[in-house]
């Protein structure tokens, strides 16, 4: 294993990173175990943010790493278009199971970015197959974040991701987002205002009408922009805006997925149930990348009745990966023999207590808190914005404690396998970074 320094970190081209900042002074992780990174150094690491969001069961765990070596050994690639391996089979009903059948089927892909482009691309072809091709439009959210794609960016509301990218895909507006810092700073789980801002919906429709609009996307809870937690019922009125009008409601579940809100997926915890749910991160436990996409029964159901053939032209070379395959079915093992979403629930109010102890401190001007999650936004300095977060960014690792910094707002999302002397660290440190801040 190579853990010394690279001789040069010209050639790297770092994704979503200060390129030159970061080769002035650069992190370099080499090895990764429970709860802790090491850096170059040495020095461990602890991890607040699950890698990027996407440890759940903690890292180097044993029967998922063990699973991946022996499925390279074993069959290192196979194709399926046209084809298939077991474990793609296998992983697909375990997946169902996974979701207490609420889906009937899965379409893999390798990341998150590709399984919403994917979900978006069967809104719209379900549309079609059922004669219904004037359903075109796509609606997202400000502050979404759906990937990189062109489809996630264009559903996205994220200005500094879109804004040098061109017009993106047509035919795509936006909700507003609900963050509302006035009335609803300093809330444990879901907002007490807010749920009016779903009737956004109806004036969408009354602007483009329902024949037009294939789908709605949104992440239950915003991850990327900052923990934004939906008010109460704000998801549930969604829904009946999207039933009454014949939309599909597409749940973004790439970091809300696999046990992070302490329920197997967000619909589980807000008990609203969406046509297609995207996924990735947690389904590997962040080893191997894969996506999936989950649909409903009656989309897939739409495709099939299409005169024999090729029913979806769609697929990824590696959609369904055996390795990947693999690791999934491992992480789900691991997820029900480890108890890890008991493990969740119990540790959870205590988490949110500390988060909470923030309170007080220097620039903190909300704390917000859902399963294993949290937001803490800064009052930015004037005319820099963000400046004070990645300051406590680096400040953290310094530390020792990995924490994420999007604007002027940290996010922590812990591998759920976290004990309660991680929580006393990873605050206890925090508490020093957030009294030293410009
Ligand atoms: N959707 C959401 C909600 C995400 O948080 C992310 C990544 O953070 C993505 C999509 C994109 O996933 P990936 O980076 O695997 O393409």
């Amino acid at each position: 294993m190579n853990e010394s320094r690279p001789q040069s970190m010209s050639a790297f081209w770092m994704p979503f990173t200060n390129n030159r900042d970061f080769k002035a002074n650069p992190r370099l992780l080499v090895s990764a175990e429970g709860m802790y990174y090491k850096d170059v150094d040495g020095n461990q690491v602890l991890d607040g943010t699950a890698g990027l969001w996407c440890v759940p069961c903690g890292h180097g765990q044993p029967k998922i790493v063990g699973a991946v070596r022996e499925m390279i050994g074993q069959l290192d690639f196979a194709p399926t278009f046209q084809m298939g391996h077991p474990a793609a089979f296998d992983l697909a009903e375990r997946l169902m199971d996974y979701t207490g059948h609420k889906f009937g089927h899965v379409f893999y892909t390798n990341s998150g970015s590709e399984a919403v482009d994917t979900a978006l691309k069967i809104a719209l072809a379900y549309h079609k197959a059922r004669g219904e091709g004037s359903r075109t439009r796509l609606i997202g959210r400000e502050r979404g974040y759906h990937g990189v794609g062109f489809g996630g960016l264009s559903v996205g509301g994220i200005g500094p991701n879109r804004k040098s990218f061109g017009p993106l895909l047509p035919g795509v507006d936006h909700l507003p987002h609900t963050h509302d810092l006035l009335k609803n700073a300093f809330s444990r789980g879901e907002p007490d205002f807010g749920v009016e801002l779903a009737d956004e919906l109806e004036r969408l429709v009354t602007l483009h009408d329902a024949s037009t609009i294939a789908a709605v996307i949104i992440e239950p809870v915003s991850g990327s922009t900052g923990v934004l937690v939906p008010p109460k019922g704000y998801l549930k009125r969604l829904r009946e805006i999207c039933d009454k009008h014949g939309i599909l409601l597409i749940f973004d579940e790439v970091i809300t997925g696999f046990g992070r809100l302490t329920t197997p997926f967000a619909t589980d915890y807000f008990d609203v149930e969406p046509d297609m749910m995207t996924t990735a991160k947690g389904l590997t436990n962040g080893v191997i990348p894969m996506g999936a996409v989950f649909s409903r029964r009656f989309i897939h159901d739409a495709f099939m009745e299409a005169p024999a053939g090729i029913e979806l032209f769609h697929g990824y070379t590696y959609s369904g990966h055996p390795v990947a395959c693999a690791a999934a079915l491992a992480t789900l093992e691991v997820f029900k023999e480890q108890q890890i979403l008991d493990h969740a629930k119990a540790i959870q109010p205590y988490w949110e207590d500390a988060v909470h102890s923030l309170k007080g401190l220097p620039h903190v001007i909300d704390l917000r808190t859902i399963g294993l999650v949290a937001g803490i936004e800064l009052e930015p300095i004037a005319g820099k914005p963000g400046a004070r977060a990645y300051q406590a960014f680096k400040k953290a690792f310094a530390e020792g404690i990995l924490i994420r910094t999007t604007g002027d707002i940290i996010a922590l999302s812990p591998p759920l396998v976290l004990e309660k002397q991680h929580i006393d660290e990873l605050f206890g440190k925090l508490t020093g970074v957030l009294n030293n801040l410009d």
